[in-house]
């Protein structure tokens, strides 16, 4: 798949619920009124449109949500893409969590033949996590990445810097991550959903905290390219891959890759754009693959070239509506 500016489409993102056992004070607001279960795809519907995608040259996929595992019967849809990795078609199946449901499920997904996983984690000091996803243990969550660890897969933790809430901390966790033998990626806050709180409050460019650690760590920048929005770095000190996605004072589009689908079956050529092409229907109307094929083409020829967020005084509020539990992030 060739997009209208040439970029080849390899990677698709699934959101495979909007539900979560968090509530990330960035991400969503407490009181969030999710889909009506009605309108979510099935897992088995989930599997047919991934494969399309795969037939269709997708060799990356990477599950998400919302919270992937909270998804009931979530694993039977790994074992089920897993078939792909077995082929060869697909290169990498993968997923990002906020690793509450890891303790239960690491062994399982190792099984599957996921050989890295992302897990977010945004402070090491207990009482600000659970403020930082109001209901989160991170206990409970670094219960879950040792069982990852154990069951060997790879980890990268995603942390979202924060202004007046983890900056201080954020050294401390390059050497966790170093201590325990994980990548960390940096994420600047994405205006995305109404979260009820000014995201100006929030908003900390990386391009600050990467000078001010660059006074404690030594960090050479390295050509490890994922087509996506990171910019990675090594540690001289850890010696482990740090990587900052800065939306906003950098951007990273010329290089897209990527789409994203929803649970509902909505596909996103853009994260930062409203534009979208529903699958579902075409999925629904036919046994068959063909109409579904003719709309992904579509929406693929559609892909735009970029997406322009702003972050300031002026403007606080989201520059999409949804949030990034609904597009997946
Ligand atoms: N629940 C899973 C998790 O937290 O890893 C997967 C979905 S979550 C939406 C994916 C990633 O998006 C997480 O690393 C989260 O920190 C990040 N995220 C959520 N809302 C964001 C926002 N507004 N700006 C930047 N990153 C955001
Ligand atoms: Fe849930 Fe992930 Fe959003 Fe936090 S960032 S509320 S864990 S979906």
């Amino acid at each position: 798949m060739i997009d209208p500016f040439g970029r080849e489409v390899s990677y698709l993102r699934v959101s495979v619920t909007d539900r979560c056992d968090f509530r990330c004070v960035y991400c969503m607001s407490e009181n969030m009124t999710f889909l009506p279960k009605a309108d979510v795809l099935s897992l088995e519907e989930l599997d047919r449109l991934c494969s399309a995608f795969i037939r269709k040259g997708v060799k990356k996929l990477r599950i998400t949500g919302g919270e992937p595992l909270v998804r009931r019967n979530i694993i039977s849809l790994f074992q089920n893409l897993s078939r792909h990795l077995i082929t060869g078609e697909l290169e990498e199946l993968t997923l990002t969590t906020n690793g509450s449901q890891l303790p239960k499920y690491a062994s399982a997904l190792a099984d599957c033949g996921i050989k890295r996983i992302n897990v977010s984690m945004d402070s090491l000091d207990a009482d600000k996590f659970r403020k930082l996803t109001r209901w989160g243990e991170l206990d409970k969550v670094q219960e879950g990445i040792r069982a990852a660890r154990d069951a060997g897969l790879a980890i990268k933790i995603n942390t979202v810097a924060l202004k007046n809430f983890n900056d201080g901390e954020i050294e401390d966790l390059i050497r966790w991550c170093g201590d325990e033998g994980y990548d960390m990626t940096l994420i600047e806050t994405m205006p995305l959903g109404d979260i009820g709180a000014d995201r100006v409050e929030q908003y900390l460019p990386l391009s600050e905290v990467r000078q001010r650690l660059e006074q404690t760590f030594t960090l050479d920048d390295i050509d490890h390219k994922t087509g996506g929005p990171a910019r990675y770095v090594s540690v001289k000190e850890t010696g482990r891959m740090l990587g900052f996605i800065t939306p906003l004072t950098h951007n990273f589009c010329e290089g897209c890759n990527r789409v994203r689908l929803t649970c509902t079956g909505t596909l996103y050529m853009c994260l930062g754009q409203d534009d979208a092409a529903d699958l579902r229907n075409p999925l629904r109307a036919s046994e068959a693959d063909d109409l579904l094929n003719a709309a992904i083409d579509e929406a693929i020829d559609r892909k735009p070239k970029g997406h322009d967020f702003i972050i300031d005084r002026d403007n606080g509020g989201p520059a999409v509506t949804r949030h990034m539990s609904v597009t997946g992030g």
